[in-house]
């Protein structure tokens, strides 16, 4: 029976989600809205046109993209595991 444990994708065994997690650094945050173009179900800009997340039950290389997509780098992406910061890279 540890045959189909043994074969469980990586993708089974992380959390709903995957293994980044974005938020939001709401100072630097200027409305320009790309990411919630790129990723919809996780960024939303609220009353005062900030991105604010709303799930970060997506997956990885959207969240990711839609960092990137970020014309001032204001979404931090980071492993949940390491708690390495992902993107923006230093
Ligand atoms: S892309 Fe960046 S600046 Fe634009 S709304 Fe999203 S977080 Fe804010």
């Amino acid at each position: 029976m540890s045959d189909s444990t043994d074969s469980k994708s990586q993708a089974e065994q992380m959390p709903p989600g995957g293994k980044y997690r974005v938020r939001v650094i709401r100072d630097k945050c200027i409305g320009a809205g790309p990411c919630s173009a790129v990723a919809p179900s996780v960024f939303e800009l609220d009353e005062e046109n900030k991105a604010v997340v709303i799930s970060q039950n997506e997956l990885d290389d959207l969240k990711l993209l839609a960092a990137q997509s970020c014309p001032v780098s204001a979404i931090v992406v980071e492993d949940i595991e390491t708690g390495e910061q992902v993107w923006p890279k230093s």
